[in-house]
């Protein structure tokens, strides 16, 4: 899909590169559901994006730019990598909490620990179950490396210290649609 950002690390380098009037660089190559080229800059949408940042702070709302394909009229965008597609939380929060779980913490430790809801926990610990023959397959075909993890366990907790679950979903995004 090519719809991550990956150079894009924080939010504080995505509002410069949103806001930074020569900069184009979340502008896709192509459309991703005609592949036309040519796509033009069809303004904003908002995002809660800042977990962090206590209300003065904060960075919200965060805009994303979008880009409209003139034959279909369909419009896109892309995210730092710091945006998790489709998902409230960022990629960082979904790793501690897996990294927990993969390292066998209970779904109730893992909740105390990293006051997510019982709900929130559950959820990213079955979707990655549910997408994991399929992430591991692209994986391994990148970083061969990966083989010699076979239990399943092993490989996520692998990917997680050796890269990052943002690097790997970064990775994973331009062949599959993440999360
Ligand atoms: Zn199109």
């Amino acid at each position: 899909m090519h719809r991550i950002l990956s150079i894009v690390t924080t939010l504080e380098q995505h509002l410069i590169a949103v806001t930074c009037a020569d900069s184009d660089i979340y502008r896709p190559l192509a459309c991703p559901y005609c592949g036309m080229g040519g796509l033009w800059r069809h303004g904003c949408y908002y995002r809660k994006a800042d977990r962090c940042g206590m209300n003065s702070k904060s960075l919200n709302p965060v805009p994303v730019p979008r880009y409209l394909c003139p034959p279909c009229e369909r419009t896109c965008s892309r995210l730092p990598l710091c945006i998790a597609p489709r998902r409230w939380f960022d990629w960082a929060m979904q790793q501690v909490v897996l990294a927990l779980l993969l390292a066998g913490c209970s779904i109730h430790h893992c909740c105390r620990c990293t006051c997510r809801a019982r709900s929130t926990v559950r959820r990213w610990r079955d979707w990655l179950q549910s997408r994991s023959e399929e992430f591991c397959f692209y994986l391994r075909s990148r970083f061969p490396e990966l083989g010699r993890h076979a239990d399943r366990d092993a490989f996520w907790r692998h990917v997680i210290e050796g890269r990052s679950l943002a690097q790997a979903m970064a990775w994973l995004d331009r062949e599959l649609v993440v999360p």
